[in-house]
């Protein structure tokens, strides 16, 4: 795996001032209704190999008004809107803490091959040796990655592992009469899945300050014994942090964590910063997810598949659900149901399986030279498009001069910007006429954009990108009010965002 591996094309010259009358020009795709030929047909059904049976009336309902279109015209139908959707293969998508990287189309192969593909998830264990193999392995990388000696595949994306190790923690202190520990603390920069998964699981959440990004140890400690050690159940951090920020005083956070008898859950959502640098395992983590779909590279936009496998400690591992991979003696595999003290199944047969392939295609294809090389050029990437930008944008976390550097994405609070006048959203729909995807926004801290490059972009990719930021700031500059109807060069121009929530249009015609 090299990095760099894309070029996408962003041009900083962009025509952005597109006229209202050049927009009115663009063609509107006709709903596919609109392009019926009554008559016109997409599909030849074959000749009847059985006996004609009339419906009765009585069963019958009105005939369906479906659209009459040959094949080759619904094809190009679905083609043309296809192409007005955003995607990671076509543009720079810097989505903070989503890991937007480029998919390898390897991972597609593997996942297509026919052994993979048709399995049905009811044949018997002896004869699907192969795809319990492929778990196996998965299985066996993913512990080696984290540091922790047990991990499960079978949650379906990251909140779904943020659930199912919450239960795992909780069944684990009810077999060793703590069950009152139903305290979970999680940083006030969280990603909104740790406390919905903590109120899921019927435990309450409590935040813990962060100091320019940081976990706040004195906050955490005054916390532990404001509701007594022995009501914390655990922990919940991210790290590398949502504010783009390794936190070097994990262990210490761990010892703290640890003193009160409660575990340091790790959400592994940026793994990609530190696969092959450190290991959870190894700074004090009890239990923590991965997003395979981010770090180990699945499609991901707009909410699937994913999977969410979760790494645990030795003490934790008799609790993790059903059922598990194993290898027995004479080398063969088989799914494992007997395990008395398991929280029982999170999902249906084994996980999302096609995902586990990319998952392991990504693994094996990169090798451990290869994923560290990964997350140094995260690293990299990110850190050069902070400095390149940093004068324009200011960001409240970066700073190398005074040795503060970032980890694989960067926030930044654009004040300076702002109080010309714009929104945050006036620039961000800005991006969309550079055919960029506008980064995460108002999260970790209000008024930020937390941008991720990943390691898979081109440094041309960075320049044009850089470039059409600084050129967004000139725009600013001169003439705030030029931002005001952006994107201006897309299909849909700025949207009427809470009329679509309140009153969204369902249907094609009146
Ligand atoms: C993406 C993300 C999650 C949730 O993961 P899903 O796989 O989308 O369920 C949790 N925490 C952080 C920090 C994330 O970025």
């Amino acid at each position: 795996m090299t990095a760099a591996t894309t070029a996408k094309t962003i041009d900083p010259n962009a025509n952005t001032d597109c006229s209202a009358q050049a927009r009115s020009a663009r063609p509107v795709e006709p709903l596919i209704f609109e392009k019926t030929v009554p008559g016109q047909r997409g599909i030849d059904l074959p000749p009847l190999d059985v006996s004609q049976y009339d419906i009765p009336d009585e069963l019958r309902g009105e005939s369906l008004p479906l659209p009459e279109i040959g094949a080759g015209e619904v094809m190009a139908h679905y083609t043309h809107l296809s192409n007005r959707n955003f995607s990671v293969d076509g543009n720079f998508y810097p989505l903070g803490s989503c890991t937007m990287k480029h998919n390898p189309r390897i991972n597609e192969w593997g996942a297509a091959l026919p052994g993979f593909s048709q399995l049905h998830p009811l044949q018997d264990d002896h004869l699907i040796q192969g795809a319990l193999r492929l778990l196996y392995e998965t299985r066996c990388f993913l512990q080696e990655i984290a540091g922790l000696p047990a991990v499960s595949l079978q949650p379906a994306a990251g909140a779904h592992g943020e659930f199912t190790a919450l239960q795992v923690i909780r069944a684990y202190f009810e077999d060793h009469d703590q069950s009152q520990r139903r305290l979970v603390f999680a940083t006030d920069n969280a990603h909104g899945t740790n406390p919905a998964s903590c109120t899921m699981c019927g435990a309450s959440v409590i935040a813990v300050k962060t100091v320019d990004g940081h976990t706040d140890l004195d906050d955490l400690k005054r916390l532990i014994d404001e509701h007594g050690a022995e009501n914390v159940a655990a922990f919940m951090i991210t790290n590398p942090n949502t504010a783009g920020l390794f936190d070097a005083y994990v262990s210490k956070i761990a010892d703290v964590i640890h003193d009160a008898g409660a575990m340091l859950y790790v959400d592994g959502a940026n793994m990609n910063a530190i696969l092959g640098k450190t290991r959870p395992g190894d700074f004090g983590t009890d239990a923590m997810h991965y997003n395979t779909h981010k770090t180990f590279s699945t499609p991901h936009g707009c909410g699937g598949p994913g999977a969410g496998p979760i790494a645990v400690t030795e003490k934790l591992a008799p609790y993790l659900p059903l059922p598990q991979v194993v290898m027995d003696d004479d080398g063969s595999f088989r799914l494992e149901y007997d395990r008395p003290k398991s929280i029982g199944k999170v999902r249906s047969f084994i996980g999302q399986f096609s995902v586990l392939v990319r998952c392991w295609t990504y693994i094996a294809a990169c090798g451990p030279e290869g994923l560290r090389n990964v997350a140094e050029k995260a690293v990299l990437n990110a850190n050069y498009l902070a400095a390149r930008l940093q004068h324009k944008y200011e960001m409240p976390f970066f700073n190398p001069g005074k040795g503060k550097f970032c980890a694989h994405e960067f926030v930044t609070v654009p004040r300076t910007l702002l109080d010309k006048g714009v929104t945050l959203v006036d620039i961000a729909k800005r991006m969309i006429d550079y055919n960029i995807h506008p980064p995460t926004m108002h999260w970790p801290v209000h008024d930020c954009l937390m941008v991720e490059p990943t390691e898979t972009e081109s440094k041309r990719t960075l320049d044009q990108f850089a470039e059409v930021m600084l050129q967004i700031a000139d725009q600013i500059e001169k003439d705030p009010q030029s931002l005001a109807d952006a994107p201006t060069d897309a299909v849909i121009h700025r949207a009427d965002e809470v009329a679509a929530a309140r009153q969204p249009v369902l249907v094609w015609k009146d």
